[in-house]
């Protein structure tokens, strides 16, 4: 196995032998490993983004996703313009130098409405913008630069294709290829990010070492990952599940000390990237999961400032909508733990620095 000291030279074979560890003695090194590299990489900072879930319309259907159009009645909600502008106030108010704006894949956000967003929030604000809006058209995605976005993110979910197929069906008439959206928005410039989840059923092994490779070979500039979490209401819980399980052994699973492998080995391969500790993996383990992913490699976390009410209807994962915790409790829990653990909240919009080293 690739040798942590040598974390740049981790390759493919390397990454998936990481991640089959089991031995909790070897795997301590990779947790130092992961937090030495963030320490001397990204610093001391912890970055708080402030999430607005802005509709939970969707046209797709991924097959695992709550709010899909696929997935059964759900009351549907798109905030105004106002709605959005007060969420972002709110991000200012608490400090947070960007605002996420995070919607399913909803036609009814049109290019005007969210440049008309973007560009109060941009100028009257001074906060930047990450946006997280699905797969939109380039004209789209070239207004809401020129409007003042500044981050795009965009989940590839798995490099195996036949997999990607399968839960993420396409639209009538349109290609789906999130990698090209992401190659295409960088040379807009926008800082671009992605990420995976973990343990989704048919991912093997050597899948998930291409992804976190895939990260690297792309030089992402923002990467999330979390665990899968079923939703009982969808496809891949029920048989499509079941079909698409890789063989005993190949399987990925989804609890947290995968997860954790996965963030600590994107740190090592992606030295200089943010990563949050993702809400995901503070549903699979409330008491830890935050400060877990903190403490292996992560540098991001994201308060969520949705209004409640609307909070509740964004369930795109189980125990979602359940996480009821105020921005007040969330950012003050959050601010407790980073000093607890010695670290710093972070200042300015926390954009990626490339540190020469
Ligand atoms: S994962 Fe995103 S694009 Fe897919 S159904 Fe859910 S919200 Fe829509």
């Amino acid at each position: 196995m690739p040798l942590l000291s040598e974390a740049g030279t981790l390759d493919a074979a390397g990454i998936e032998a990481w991640l089959r560890e089991a031995d909790e003695k070897r795997l301590e090194h990779l947790w130092e490993a992961a937090d030495r590299v963030r320490s001397e990489r990204v610093g001391e900072a912890v970055h708080l983004r402030g999430l607005v879930e802005v509709s939970n319309y969707c046209v797709r259907s991924c097959a695992y996703c709550g709010i899909a159009a696929c997935a059964g009645p759900l009351p549907r909600y798109r905030l105004s313009h106002e709605e959005i502008l007060a969420c972002a106030r709110e991000a200012r108010r608490y400090g947070f130098g960007t605002v996420v704006l995070q919607s399913g894949e909803d036609p009814g956000l049109t290019r005007r409405f969210i440049s008309d967003v973007v560009a109060e929030i941009h100028h009257d604000l001074g906060l930047a913008i990450t946006l997280s809006l699905g797969e939109r058209d380039d004209e789209d995605l070239k207004a809401w630069r020129e409007a003042g976005a500044d981050r795009y993110l965009l989940r590839f979910e798995t490099t195996d294709p036949a997999l990607y197929a399968a839960i993420h069906p396409g639209l009538p008439g349109k290609v789906s290829d999130r990698i090209a959206q992401l190659v295409r928005m960088r040379e807009m410039g926008y800082e671009v990010g992605t990420g995976v989840m973990v343990g989704i059923p048919g991912q093997t092994w050597a899948t998930l070492a291409r992804d976190i490779d895939t990260f690297r070979q792309f030089d992402m500039d923002m990467i999330g990952i979390g665990p899968y979490l079923p939703d009982p209401r969808t496809p891949l819980a029920g048989p499509l599940g079941t079909q698409l399980q890789a063989p005993p052994g190949e399987q990925v699973p989804n609890d947290e000390v995968t997860t954790l492998k996965a963030v600590a080995l994107t740190r090592l391969v992606c030295p200089d990237t943010n990563i949050p500790s993702t809400t995901a993996l503070s549903i699979l383990d409330p008491g830890g999961g935050r400060r877990n992913g903190l403490t292996r490699g992560a540098n991001v976390v994201m308060p969520n400032l949705t209004p409640p009410h609307y909070r509740q209807l964004y369930r795109i994962y189980p125990g979602k909508a359940a996480v009821h915790e105020s921005v007040e409790t969330l950012t003050e829990n959050v601010l407790g733990l980073i000093a607890a653990l010695g670290r710093t909240v972070g200042k300015g919009p926390g954009g990626r620095e490339k540190r020469v080293t």
